[in-house]
């Protein structure tokens, strides 16, 4: 990827975001360039990882005999095991043997003269190669919430000198005391007025993977229907039936909640006839089996997606491991009920 030159400050920002174990993409975010410049520019630079490129030339010569037996060591693992798995297993008994380790250049070479090498796609859908990658993922996050901590202790200690009198918050999780401000707290909620109890560095380490930052948002948001939407109704309506009681209502066969018998609350559908009617569910109980269904398609998608690609694996070029961009389920992909348009044409009323 052909970008802006690096000039040598930027060069040496590199060099000692390296040294203190960033990962590229953590090197790319803080220098606002994309991973793969940084890659060459370290590579143009032979900035590689000293102990990787010692192994890379250190090929170890082996005799016939060696190589017969390592020839059918990996045959015979092929099928079930990734190139580093092989790599591994015949390394562990080579040194026993007193034998020539060997690296997964060299396991990658015999499979495929023997005409044995899977694909990219095959070896992604492992379990050695997923187990691996998350325990790369889950080291790589950790060195970058260290990092992130010690810039945010360093911003504390500066905020505190120049203005003593900050406002300050103490994590619920962490139990750190940090300046109530965008720096260390997210907002939360709809409004975004108010800071959350957890810092940003808790808060990033709860939310996990995506997979489960996007479970959060769904139990986030069906907790917004349950505190906050439902008892507003409710409020509401024993409001309004004060105020007109003999207004028709309408019990929900689903939740049992008795709701005026108004659009607002109960969807109406038309007949062939032109006329219209009330659905017998609620406009909650609906509304939750539609967000039920969104939610399911979702992972069947995502399903079909991830299988997908692993179909077309030849046309994907190796190395790219883009994640997958999904529609989220976000807060503020429902529109507040009232201004929701009745659901029409429905038959029976479910
Ligand atoms: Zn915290
Ligand atoms: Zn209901």
């Amino acid at each position: 990827m052909a970008g802006k030159r690096y000039n040598t400050e930027e060069l040496q920002r590199i060099a000692a975001l390296r040294e203190r174990g960033l990962s590229i993409r953590a090197v790319a975010l803080e220098l606002g360039r994309t991973p793969a410049g940084i890659q060459s520019a370290l590579r143009a630079r032979g900035w590689i990882d000293a102990a990787r490129s010692e192994v890379m030339t250190s090929v170890n010569i082996l005799s016939p005999e060696q190589r017969n037996a390592f020839r059918e060591f990996v045959c015979a693992r092929a099928a079930q095991c990734t190139p580093t798995d092989i790599r591994n297993a015949w390394n562990k008994e080579a040194v026993g043997k007193q034998w020539p380790t060997v690296n997964n250049e060299r396991v990658l070479y015999y499979l495929r003269a023997s005409g044995l090498k899977k694909t990219k796609g095959e070896y992604m859908r492992s379990d050695s190669y997923r187990r691996r990658q998350s325990a790369a993922q889950r080291t790589r996050r950790a060195k970058e919430l260290a990092a992130f901590l010690r810039t945010l202790r360093a911003r504390r200690t500066e905020m505190y000198t120049a203005e003593p009198g900050v406002p300050r918050r103490k994590c619920h999780l962490c139990h750190e005391t940090w300046p109530l401000s965008d720096t260390f707290f997210r907002h939360s909620g709809r409004g975004r007025k108010y800071f959350l109890k957890t810092c940003r560095i808790c808060y990033h380490n709860l939310s996990g993977t995506a997979e489960e930052r996007r479970k959060q948002r769904m139990r986030a948001y069906d907790r917004h229907v349950t505190v906050k939407q439902i008892p507003l109704a409710k409020a509401e309506r024993d409001a309004f039936l004060h105020q007109h009681r003999n207004f028709p209502t309408r019990s929900c066969p689903r939740c049992h909640e008795t709701w005026e018998l108004l659009p607002k609350r109960f969807p109406k559908y038309k007949l062939a006839s032109g006329s219209e009617l009330y659905r017998k569910s609620c406009r909650f109980c609906l509304r939750a089996d539609a967000r039920l269904r969104e939610r399911r398609k979702l992972e069947t998608n995502r399903m079909q997606t991830t299988m997908l690609d692993h179909e077309t694996r030849n046309l994907v070029e190796p190395g790219s491991q883009a994640d997958f961009a999904l529609p989220q389920w976000d807060l503020l992909k429902e529109a507040p009920i009232i201004k929701e348009a009745p659901i029409i044409g429905r038959p029976n009323g479910r």
